[in-house]
């Protein structure tokens, strides 16, 4: 085999002259600067400590490079079944921006994620549905479904988890969000997942916050939530829209291990289309006991879309319960995890024993999308 040769090889010395050269240039615009406003420039210190400010100032420009090139491609190549081959790419130079331990720090992070949210909450505001669903994917497990009469959101949250400044949502976009929502479906307690001001601001509206009791339990609002029978195969009737329009919901009594309870939702829509959110749902031994219910799923309801988190625990025995018509997965790179739990595109199911590449090879239809991209699913969807 050839040796590898390297087209710049970065000895110290072309190192230290790229640095110098940088170095002056940067001084050249500082000094711009200063004399156009008579003012002292101001250094920033870098985002990652172990850096010096021209290597980070590096790593927001290529975040910025890449973050751009995966929009771009993103939007060429939107959602759809099969997947266009183009979209995996750009979903893992998503991974690449995202794994930065600072990425939420990051301003071109920042940008592209309050970019995309106002443009699809732009495009929700315009959108109606006359057949099907159309389904956008949020931060994290957020995800708002829209029917031709009613409009579903789970997990909705700004994205504080982050715990960055400048990374949540600003409350204005959020509570536009809110507005086209008509109730909001919380799977668990973890920051994740719940946001009390969004919760907040559905109830201020009139719309139902269907949560487990653990959920902002003790806090005020706890009382004003609505907590729903946790019963396998149960439908029972929520009312929204004040009280002109029902969901059919199933609240299936799931667990994220055995001290979280974690809804899964099972709702049904007025035209007869199902949704399930599966939260955080993960079962692992010895605790088991969930799957008495999800291997029984699909005897007792039909499910036209699965919305399961990308790391879940042996998610192809969970779709063989629900057997839905589609598979959306979410969760992926949620920065406030570490960044060996923030699960990327790529999936990384080696060495996290996930069963997500069976699944993807399996009958089921997958899609996989990213913050504030859209999906129209309609029955007719066209399956292996
Ligand atoms: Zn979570």
């Amino acid at each position: 085999m050839p040796t590898k040769k390297l087209m710049h090889p970065r000895t110290p010395e072309t190192l230290g002259h790229s640095r110098q050269r940088r170095a002056s240039l940067l001084a050249g615009l500082l000094l711009t600067f200063t004399c156009a406003h008579g003012e002292s420039p101001r250094t920033n210190s870098p985002i990652d400590p172990h850096l010096n400010g021209l290597e980070d100032a590096y790593l927001n420009r290529q975040a910025e490079a890449f973050l751009l090139q995966a929009g771009q491609t993103l939007r060429q190549f939107p959602p759809r079944y099969p997947e266009p081959t183009e979209r995996l790419p750009a979903l893992l130079l998503l991974d690449a921006v995202l794994h930065d331990v600072h990425a939420a720090a990051r301003p071109p992070v920042q940008r592209f994620y309050h970019t995309r949210m106002e443009a699809a909450l732009k495009a929700m505001e315009t959108t109606r549905v006359r057949e099907g669903a159309t389904i956008w994917k949020l931060y994290n497990m957020g995800f708002i479904i829209r029917t031709r009469t009613v409009t579903v959101a789970f997990d909705l949250v700004r994205g504080d988890s982050a715990r960055q400044a400048g990374f949540a949502l600003p409350a204005e976009i959020m509570d536009r969000y809110v507005d086209q929502c008509d109730a909001l479906f919380i799977s668990h307690r973890h920051g994740d997942h719940v946001d009390e001001a969004v919760a907040q601001r559905f109830l201020d509206q009139g719309k139902p916050v269907v949560a487990p009791p653990q959920v902002l339990a003790g806090k005020p609002i706890a009382t004003r939530l609505t907590h729903l029978k946790r019963e396998a195969h149960t439908e029972q009737v929520l009312r929204i829209q004040n009280g002109r329009r029902e969901l059919k919901v199933v609240i299936y009594p799931g667990h994220q291990m055995e001290r979280t309870e974690n809804n899964v939702a099972l709702i049904i829509t007025p035209e007869g289309l199902s949704f399930a959110h599966l939260g955080d749902q993960i079962n692992e031994p010895p605790f088991m006991v969930d799957y008495a219910w999800i291997d029984e799923v699909a005897r007792h309801h039909h499910v036209d879309v699965l919305l399961p988190a990308s790391w879940t625990n042996e998610i192809l025995r969970i779709a063989q319960g629900f057997h839905p018509r589609l598979v959306l997965p979410g969760h992926e790179n949620e920065l406030g995890h570490p960044i060996d739990d923030r699960v990327p595109f790529w999936g990384d199911a080696d060495f996290l024993q996930l069963t997500y590449p069976e699944l993807k090879r399996s009958v089921y239809p997958v899609i996989v999308m990213t913050w504030g991209e859209s999906y129209h699913y309609s029955r007719n969807l066209k399956t292996k």
